[in-house]
């Protein structure tokens, strides 16, 4: 690999402009800060499905021409399965499970944001 950046950044580019954050943590209400949480994180599912399809990404061009194929196939993770929380619960959250959490937790994350919001209340 030769490429100088994260492979994940090629993806981010293109999907980040259609993110839909939230005005405000889900969890507390709270409006600054806000970081946009996946529970299938990106770059674990892109080194899985590279895996998977037994893609070897060498150059630039090559994931230039892949990412979109990337994003059609994962829709439903990269734009849905994803919550606006504050820096705060963000980091709280990777606390506990970790830089670069696996895919098989994603319910469980899912629950401890559900958890934690009902915790304070937000109903
Ligand atoms: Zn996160
Ligand atoms: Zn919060």
């Amino acid at each position: 690999m030769t490429l100088k950046r994260d492979l994940v950044k090629y993806v981010r580019d293109i999907s980040k402009s259609k993110y839909q954050k939230g005005s405000e943590c889900f969890i507390f209400g709270s409006t600054e800060n806000l970081d946009f949480h996946h529970f299938y994180g990106l770059t674990e599912l892109l080194e899985t499905w590279l895996r998977k399809n037994k893609i070897s990404i060498t150059s630039e061009e090559d994931i230039l021409g892949l990412r979109e194929r990337f994003i059609e196939e994962h829709l439903e993770e990269v734009y849905e399965q994803a919550v606006t929380i504050c820096h705060e619960h963000h980091l709280q959250l990777h606390s506990i499970y970790g830089k670069r959490p696996q895919l098989v937790t994603a319910k469980k994350q899912q629950r401890w944001v559900q958890i934690q919001r009902d915790k304070h209340g937000m109903v």
